[in-house]
Order: C-alpha cells, then sequence, then structure tokens
C-alpha cells in the first residue's frame, strides 16, 4: 500500500522546500523479481521475438506478438500482463508466468520549490535477488516549453572529476538497458505520462507540458538527457540499446534531437555514439588546457584535448541545426578568467557548438567554489561576443540536492569475494 508522508525542511529552508518520501515497502508492481522469471524490459525488438520463440511461438507469430508487448510496454506503460486485452487469457497467464515487466522501486521522491523532481530508485537484480539491491537517482526538470530527465547510466562512476560528488562515489556497476529505461518509464508513470495517465496531484507544481512526441502530442518528458550518475560511454552497449528503444516511434517515440549524451571525453565512442545511436553530444570540457583538465577531468591524461577536440569535429550528424553543447563548470579562481574564455572560443572555432556554463554545485566535503556572478557574466559575455547565445545554465533544484554533479547514492561496492559468496 502506498502511502505517502509530506514532510517541510526544517527551519528557513522549510517555506521553500517539501519533499515526499515514499514507504519503503511500497511497490509500484507488487510483482517481485523472482529467480526465473526473465524482466522483457531493456530488449531490442529482434531480442524480444527470439524471447518468445524461445516459449514456443513461431517466427510470425512472435513478431507480431513482440510489437503488441513493445506496444504495451513503452507506449501504454503497461506492467501487468493481463491488462494486455489484445491477447488472449491463457497466453497473458503464461507470459507472466515466464517473463517480468519489472520497474523500479521508489526510495524517495522529492519535489523542489522550482518544480524539480529527483527520484532515489533501487534495482534489484531478477537473476541474482541475493545480491544486494543497488540505488540511483534520476532527475526531472520541467521548464515552460519542456521537460527534461536527467537519466543516470551507472551506480556510481569509476571516473574521478574532482569537482563532481558522482566521482567520490565507486564504481559500484553498470546499469543494464532496462535498468537505464526503468528510469524513464518509472518517471513517465509518475508524471501520469502515460495514456490515461493520472498527473501528479500533490499540487505542488503544475506539470510542464512541451510538444516533445513526434506525434506532437503534449508531454511531460520531452527530452532526455545522460547526465545523471555515471559516464554513459563507459557503458557503452547498454546505453545505446536504452536510448535506440526510447527513440523508437512506437514505443516512448522520442526524437533523438531530443536526446542528449554527455561524456566527460571517451574518445573510442564519440564516432560510434554519433553513427548507431545518432543523438546529441555534449562534451563535460571544464578546461582548455591540458594541463588543467588532466586535474579537473583525469581521463584527460588518457584522452587529451586535442583528439578530443578532433573526435568533435568528426562528429556524425554535426551541423549547425546539430551541434555538440560543450559545457563548462564555472570554478572561482580555478578556469575562470578572461583568458580561459578567450581560449574556449578559439579551442571551438569552426566546429558548431553551444557553450553551456554551469555555476559549480557545491557538496559536502569540497574545496571547490562557484565563481563570482560578475566573473560568470565577465566570461559569458566574452561567450557572447563570439557569437554563443546565452550560455549560462541556471542551476535547477539545488534546495534537494538535485543539480548537475550532485548526484550521488549510497550503495556500496561489494568485494569480488562477496560477490562469489552471494551468486554461489
Ligand atoms: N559523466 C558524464 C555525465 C554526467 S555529469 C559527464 O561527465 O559528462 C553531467 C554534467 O555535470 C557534466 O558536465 C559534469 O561535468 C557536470 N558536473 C559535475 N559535477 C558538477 C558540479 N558539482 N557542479 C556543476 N556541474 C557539475
Ligand atoms: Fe563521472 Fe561525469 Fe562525475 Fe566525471 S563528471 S566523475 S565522468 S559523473
Amino acid at each position: 500500500m502506498l502511502w505517502a508522508a509530506l514532510t517541510t525542511a526544517p527551519a528557513e529552508k522549510a517555506a521553500r522546500t517539501m519533499s515526499i518520501v515514499l514507504d519503503l515497502d511500497y511497490h509500484a508492481h507488487a510483482d517481485r523479481p523472482r529467480p526465473g522469471r526473465q524482466s522483457l524490459v531493456g530488449l531490442m525488438k529482434p531480442e524480444l521475438r527470439d524471447t518468445l520463440m524461445g516459449i514456443g511461438l513461431d517466427e510470425r507469430e512472435a513478431k507480431m506478438r513482440a510489437s503488441q508487448l513493445w506496444n504495451w510496454i513503452y507506449h501504454n506503460g503497461v506492467t501487468d500482463f493481463d491488462r494486455m486485452t489484445n491477447i488472449q487469457k491463457g497466453f497473458r497467464q503464461k507470459l507472466a508466468d515466464t517473463f517480468l515487466l519489472d520497474r523500479p522501486e521508489i526510495v524517495t521522491e522529492q519535489v523542489s520549490i522550482d518544480g524539480t523532481r529527483k527520484w532515489l530508485f533501487r534495482f534489484r537484480d531478477p537473476k541474482n535477488p541475493l545480491l544486494p539491491p543497488v540505488d540511483v537517482e534520476t532527475v526531472y526538470i520541467p521548464e515552460e516549453d519542456r521537460g527534461t530527465l536527467c537519466v543516470s547510466s551507472q551506480v556510481g562512476c569509476s571516473l574521478t572529476c574532482s569537482f563532481c560528488h558522482t566521482g567520490t562515489q565507486k564504481l559500484v556497476r553498470n546499469l543494464t538497458a532496462g535498468e537505464i529505461l526503468g528510469q524513464v518509464l518509472m518517471a513517465r508513470e509518475r508524471l501520469g505520462d502515460f495514456p490515461g495517465g493520472v498527473r501528479p496531484t500533490d499540487g505542488l507544481v503544475p506539470a510542464p507540458r512541451g510538444s516533445g512526441g513526434s506525434e506532437g502530442d503534449s508531454r511531460a518528458i520531452t527530452n532526455i538527457v545522460m547526465m545523471g550518475m555515471g559516464e554513459p560511454l563507459y557503458n557503452y552497449e547498454n546505453v545505446r540499446q536504452a536510448l535506440l528503444i526510447a527513440s523508437d516511434e512506437a514505443g516512448i517515440s522520442l526524437s533523438k534531437r531530443r536526446i542528449t549524451l554527455s561524456t566527460s571525453g571517451v574518445v573510442p565512442f564519440i564516432e560510434p555514439t554519433g553513427s548507431e545511436i545518432g543523438v546529441m553530444l555534449a562534451i563535460s570540457l571544464h578546461a582548455v588546457r591540458d594541463d588543467l583538465r588532466d586535474l579537473l577531468v583525469p581521463i584527460n591524461k588518457k584522452y587529451p584535448l586535442k583528439e578530443l577536440i578532433e573526435a568533435c569535429r568528426n562528429y556524425p550528424g554535426l551541423s549547425n541545426a546539430r551541434r555538440i553543447t560543450f559545457e563548462y563548470v564555472m570554478l572561482r579562481d580555478i578556469n575562470d578568467s578572461d583568458a580561459d574564455a578567450r581560449e574556449l572560443v578559439r579551442l571551438l572555432a569552426g566546429i558548431p557548438a553551444k557553450i553551456n556554463l554551469i555555476p559549480f554545485n557545491p557538496w559536502p566535503g569540497t574545496n571547490y567554489e562557484c565563481s563570482t556572478s560578475s566573473r560568470i557574466e565577465q566570461f559569458a559575455d566574452i561567450v557572447n561576443r563570439a557569437g554563443y547565445a546565452s550560455p549560462v545554465r541556471t542551476p535547477r533544484g539545488r534546495d534537494i540536492f538535485a543539480a548537475c554533479g550532485q548526484l550521488k547514492s549510497a550503495s556500496e561496492r561489494l568485494s569480488k569475494k562477496e560477490r562469489d559468496a552471494l551468486t554461489a
């Protein structure tokens, strides 16, 4: 049974912050993973068809059933096979006995005064229910003309960018394609974004309306950014699969122009991201000299600026209508001088680019500070004069600790010995 307690934060924040805390026992889908049942969420269509053939369907029927299931899972958001009315009752039962359409559990859901929502989602491994579950954060940012879902690709991160909170959490594991999509499906459910879905009734913020779907319909989630926890290009296969499914027209149906993958600069996977996935690219640049970037974004030691910029120049599909976004976190007295701004403009010359200046979002224990607003203005001015419009990103959801680089979950990494003991 779902219960929601509205809690207000203490003292001066009380007027500004409300968070909804959901009971841990709540499962949107009481259908808890049991070993032996395979999840169908995250399978590509041919895999779904093959899986159905594996339970005795011939190829023609498997193909037809795969399309029906696809529509129920991604378009209608159904998690209960019994609601699939165009499938005979007997076969629905067989599906339910063999498969799962699992979603994450919601550990917490918080709503910021600015309408930003942050979820802590919990995933269990259906194949190894003895393994401890993992928790990841997903953030929804409503704006006038769009609603953006910020999705995680890993639990923790193997990289250690010195200004990023996620970077202080060791990599626990990659998320599967189903778990990446699970964040999208659960957020759509909570935002009433499926046909006939119920819009949030907490009255805190009206859900925004954009026109993101290929059908020109109005939806709460119009854009996806792979900017949550983890480095998406170190989990390339699963991210590719999830994004291809998210952009499939018969399902979630988000245009690839409305999906952005952000990377710290894993150069070998930049070309495949363009040619195989075809989504928009964002690069976490943050420094324009190798010596400084080595310190801020240590993967730079492996793939230095020259190689990174070259890969960007060759990004498949790049044009003035499909620009690369370069993210640049504003760190006081570290990377925010006029000379840095001029070098930034010089470095990107000739690349169809947008520049996104991100005010540094602090987190407990960091030694960095955000640049002063006058410094950011002056930096932005140089960037503006070079022809890049409105480059400063407004931080969202700071009161619920949901802004860029503030995500971190308490999931711990198990040693190999501990893992082996649990899966033996
Ligand atoms: N790993 C990927 C995507 C996740 S981070 C990447 O690094 O691109 C999403 C964005 O937030 C990145 O540009 C990241 O550098 C930035 N970021 C990280 N910590 C931040 C912080 N404390 N304040 C502002 N931006 C931050
Ligand atoms: Fe990982 Fe991105 Fe954070 Fe770097 S900025 S530690 S790559 S999540």
